[in-house]
């Protein structure tokens, strides 16, 4: 942090320990906040505060961009150049996943466009995407979960019909294993809420990790429910067990009574 040139921060309540670290540190850094400018959600759990979780809005993503842009150009004008073009560049492939994950989500059957996780990561996400987003904990991952919010993901399960709930890579995933347990759904699967993953996951980059997320929950909510699939497909093969038996039966009898009737 000393011998930082330039400090991104993303804001919105999300560091409370690096202003600390900043101001310890002696640095003559630039201190840029890249969520300037971007429409916070306010959080549901602290009063005053923000909802941290901008960048999974892929449109807020387009205005961290331009603020680090901005901020390198000024730390090295002498290639500004080279920052907006590759600036440009980006930008045309945050546009292009911006719209292909509305595409997507907007395929889920609406019954189950439910994202139920662990904690509030996903309100930007579900508010730029069109999907309802539901979650055990609140916007911070250190709060005490309480019984009434178990007891109100159980009925927006029972109510809904949603297959699957899914964890995150960052918190302990015992709550939603016992939601999906106690609802005999599934586990949709795991998401990137806080961070991107390391370069051997799935999702090494920004733009990996909302396309993986968002494969992840599609895939999930889009599936038939598998038990209501097996007991109708068990009930077909029954039927066909039932014919060739009988049709072994009455072939059976025609035989002997053939036998029977030349003898
Ligand atoms: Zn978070």
């Amino acid at each position: 942090m000393h011998k930082a040139d330039l400090v991104l921060k993303n804001g919105l309540t999300f560091e409370g320990w690096l202003n600390e670290l900043i101001e310890n540190s002696g640095t003559k850094a630039t201190v840029t906040t890249i969520t300037t400018g971007i429409k916070p959600i306010s959080s549901e759990t602290y009063e005053n505060s923000s909802d941290p979780h901008a960048w999974m809005d892929a449109n807020n993503g387009l205005i961290y961009i331009e603020n680090i842009k901005n901020a390198l150009i000024q730390l090295a004008p002498q290639y500004e150049q080279e920052f907006t073009f590759n600036y440009g560049l980006y930008k045309q492939q945050i546009e292009d996943l911006d719209h292909e994950i509305s595409t997507q989500i907007a395929g889920i059957p609406d019954s189950k466009r439910i994202l139920i996780t662990s904690h509030d990561a996903f309100r930007y996400y579900g508010k730029r995407y069109g999907i309802q987003v539901e979650a055990v904990l609140g916007t911070s991952t250190d709060a005490e979960v309480q019984t009434s919010d178990m007891v109100r993901l159980n009925k927006v399960i029972k109510g809904s019909k949603v297959p699957a709930v899914f964890i995150e890579t960052t918190v302990n995933p015992k709550l939603l294993e016992q939601l999906a347990k106690d609802n005999d759904i599934q586990i949709g699967g795991l998401l990137y809420s806080d961070s991107i993953g390391d370069k051997d996951s799935p999702a090494p980059t920004y733009l990996d990790m909302l396309r993986y997320n968002t494969k992840t929950i599609v895939e999930a909510l889009s599936r038939e429910v598998v038990i209501g699939d097996a007991e109708e497909e068990n009930q077909a093969n029954n039927f066909i067990l039932f014919g060739i038996l009988a049709a072994i039966l009455i072939g059976g009898f025609l035989l002997v009574f053939r036998r029977l009737n030349q003898a």
